[in-house]
């Protein structure tokens, strides 16, 4: 048997969008087996939550992959993110709900025996590594998995998930999610 027959090891992807996803999978593919998992309770509108579900769906479908859905928790994410609202995209809600995020990814891979994970978060520009990687050390602790550090934004992964989600016709938000980050979207539009 050589090197080529061995079993991939499986990895745990949190996926925060299908676009996103997009370009995270296409890059994690070759070497790993791929167990995607949405879990996005920051998204606090129905519709703007469903439709990107649907989106994950299938994309999930198109690339032939599992796709775990996680059962929201919003009342964990808004307990989370509790005296932060007033806070700009990239400060510390968000480092509030990268953990939530990764907490529940872990539970999930610790579940299917699956012992790393990462997620697509760091595929965007306003998602510096370093605040993700914190992120996951805290949610992780007293867990059996590991994250893995990938930085998808590096080798133009933004700008490749950008252009396979244009080639697969996804829908693609222009804000991050919760509450304050669709009012700060409206106010860089001037409504
Ligand atoms: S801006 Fe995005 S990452 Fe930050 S708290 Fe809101 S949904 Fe979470």
């Amino acid at each position: 048997m050589d090197a080529h027959d061995q079993p991939k090891p499986r990895l745990l992807l949190h996926v925060c969008c299908a676009p996103c996803s997009t370009a995270c999978i296409e890059r994690l593919q070759a070497e790993y087996e791929l167990v995607l998992f949405w879990y996005n309770p920051n998204i606090t509108d129905p519709d703007e939550y469903r439709r990107r579900l649907a989106e994950a769906r299938r994309y999930a479908g198109t690339a032939s992959l599992t796709l775990i859905e996680g059962r929201p928790d919003t009342e964990a994410w808004e307990a989370a993110a509790q005296g932060l609202m007033e806070e700009p995209e990239g400060g510390r809600r968000c480092d509030a709900c990268f953990r939530v995020r990764l907490r529940a990814a872990a539970h999930v891979a610790e579940e299917q025996g699956i012992e790393r994970l990462t997620t697509t978060l760091t595929i965007s520009p306003h998602k510096p590594l370093a605040k993700v990687q914190a992120a996951a050390e805290q949610a992780l602790g007293g867990t059996t998995v590991t994250y893995l550090p990938i930085d998808f934004k590096k080798q133009g992964g933004f700008e490749r998930s950008r252009e396979l989600s244009r080639g697969h016709n996804l829908y693609r938000q222009d804000f991050c999610g919760c509450e304050p980050s669709r009012i700060e979207r409206n106010q860089r539009r001037g409504r």
